[in-house]
């Protein structure tokens, strides 16, 4: 275990877990992958530890004593010091709607149990290099600056404006928006764009495109129509609003 130390400073997680079985897993692969860890077990400790010193990924359950994970990811995504924060949100079997849920409330990703270490390990490693990444599409490496109608995204700066009004968006919304912004008028699947933007080999269900784009467009506001459904084929972005 001690040879694997050397790999250390992958990043801060905190693990919010109430079973202790499951909270030990996992902080151990953690720890042996060389991320710091720090772990809780009730939703409101959890939180405020998040907010004390906001961390590289959260690793958050959804049933928790205190608060539960939905709230726990609505108030990280409300607060602009959390806002940023890559969340996995961890499910048991069953909660597949809570899952939905999760993902509108602005979570990066989810993992079902049982997991095993090394599908934990793959996509923390995956939400927090889109995080860190310039959320730019590193294939085509796209323009810094994008503005059609109404919208203007800044991507360096990780800006989105709606009407001036700057927006918050989470990473993969980012980078979601940003693909289909730099794509008008073509057509994609829910398969290619996850291969696209989500990527890394995630296990991403069809619905789950559907709930960030649904969060994309609520946050798009009066643009909303920019984002359009083509029906029975996935999404396409289209120049002209409303
Ligand atoms: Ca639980």
């Amino acid at each position: 275990m001690s040879s694997k130390r050397e790999n250390t400073h992958q990043g801060r997680i905190v693990v919010i877990e109430d079973e202790p079985d499951i909270r030990e897993v996992v902080v151990y692969n953690l720890l042996r992958e060389g991320f710091d860890v720090v772990a809780m077990g009730h939703g409101h400790q959890g939180l405020a530890e998040v907010q004390r010193t906001p961390p590289d990924c959260v690793l958050l359950d959804l049933m928790l004593p205190g608060l539960d994970g939905i709230e726990i990811c609505r108030q990280i995504r409300a607060d602009s010091r959390t806002a940023r924060v890559p969340v996995i949100m961890v499910t048991a079997k069953g909660e597949e709607s809570d899952v939905v849920l999760g993902l509108g409330m602005g979570a990066d990703d989810y993992l079902t149990k049982p997991f095993s270490p090394r599908e934990l390990i793959a996509r923390i490693k995956a939400v927090i290099r889109r995080g860190h990444g310039q959320a730019r599409d590193p294939d085509t490496d796209g323009p810094e600056q994008v503005e059609i109608g109404p919208l203007r995204i800044d991507a360096g700066r990780h800006d989105v404006r709606i009407f001036g009004e700057e927006q918050r968006f989470t990473a993969t919304e980012f980078r979601l928006l940003y693909f289909l912004a730099t794509h008008p008028g073509r057509v994609f699947s829910r398969d290619q764009l996850i291969g696209r933007v989500i990527g890394d080999g995630a296990i991403v269900l069809d619905r789950n495109i559907d709930v960030h784009i649904r969060s994309i467009r609520k946050k798009l506001g009066e643009a909303r129509d920019m984002v359009e459904t083509i029906r029975g084929v996935g999404y396409r972005f289209s120049e002209i609003e409303g």
